[in-house]
């Protein structure tokens, strides 16, 4: 085992429980080959590749922190609010989550309707072959979309169609931040928000830090060091942990690798000592 020191830790991994491209068993093989010694998962809105993925690390020797990625909606805003260190058996949490899954499989059926107003030929069951069981998302639609020749990648889709503000976007029931952070503190989990650079106003962030939210994630593949800086320099103002991760998806975002954002130990440390005292 590595030096106390030199253990690594990628907090913010998705698996093809919600969009990523991975099954667990070769999340944690790259993991491993990337040389970290813990993980989070941190699937959109669904805990269900947890079990496998705690009990294969612990087979493999690397840790797996159980974790969540919440999709909020503040006026017409997305915000992430991951929580880590959950009780993903929780059945009041199983209960939020299922709710939130239908209403993703809804939300797809209206993103085809304007794509078809848009005069793009896709269907909804090009989308459901590719997300299966799994949770659905904006990157299935883009997947889709991709497969079916109507654009050369996941990013033209996202950059012509279906972004945040671009025609066929499509918002779909969401919690408010308040609820996401209340539903993880309720489960024993610690909310930090997620790629805070996606944030319109600072403002905004010091509301959620009142209404219960426990730390950013200073480290993100967007963030620049200054921007790291920024949120690292406001969460010790605010007495706030800092997290960090790849945010990594597989080959739905071929240009992130696992481990390309990493953080040392000692915040994941710093995270079961804010569960121990919750
Ligand atoms: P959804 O939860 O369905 O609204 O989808 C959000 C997910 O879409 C994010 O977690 C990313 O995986 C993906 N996504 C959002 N914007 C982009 C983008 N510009 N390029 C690629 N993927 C994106
Ligand atoms: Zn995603
Ligand atoms: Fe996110
Ligand atoms: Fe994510």
């Amino acid at each position: 085992m590595p030096d106390l020191e030199e253990r690594l830790a990628d907090l913010h991994l998705h698996t093809n429980f919600s969009d990523g491209t991975f099954t667990p068993e070769e999340l944690i093989r790259e993991a491993q080959t990337a040389g970290l010694s813990a993980i989070a998962v941190t699937d959109h809105d669904t805990v269900r590749g947890l079990k496998r993925s705690i009990e294969l690390g612990r087979e493999n020797k690397l840790e797996v922190i159980p974790g969540i990625e919440l999709s909020a909606e503040y006026g017409n805003q997305e915000i992430h609010i991951l929580g880590y260190l959950i009780d993903y058996q929780n059945n009041k949490l199983l209960e939020r989550l299922d709710i939130l899954k239908e209403n993703r499989i809804e939300r797809i059926y209206k993103i085809v309707e304007k794509l078809n107003d848009l005069r793009l030929p896709l269907n909804a069951q090009d989308i459901f072959a590719i997300s299966s069981d799994s949770i659905v998302g904006r990157l299935h639609v883009a997947r889709a979309m991709v497969q079916q020749g109507l654009v050369g990648s996941t990013q033209e889709a996202f950059q012509k169609f279906i972004g945040d503000n671009c025609p066929a976007y499509v918002l779909g029931f969401r919690f408010s931040p308040r609820e996401a952070i209340r539903l993880i503190r309720e489960v024993g989990g610690i909310p930090i928000l997620a790629h805070p650079y996606t944030l319109k106003s600072d403002e905004l962030l010091l509301g959620l830090i009142e209404d219960g939210l426990m730390g950013i994630e200073a480290y993100y593949p967007e963030h620049s060091q200054a921007v790291t800086n920024f949120y690292l320099n406001l969460a010790k103002e605010k007495g706030i942990l800092v997290t960090g991760g790849s945010d990594f998806h597989g080959s739905g975002k071929p240009a992130i690798k696992i481990g390309c954002v990493k953080v040392h130990y000692d915040l994941v440390e710093e995270l079961k000592s804010a569960k121990n005292k919750l």
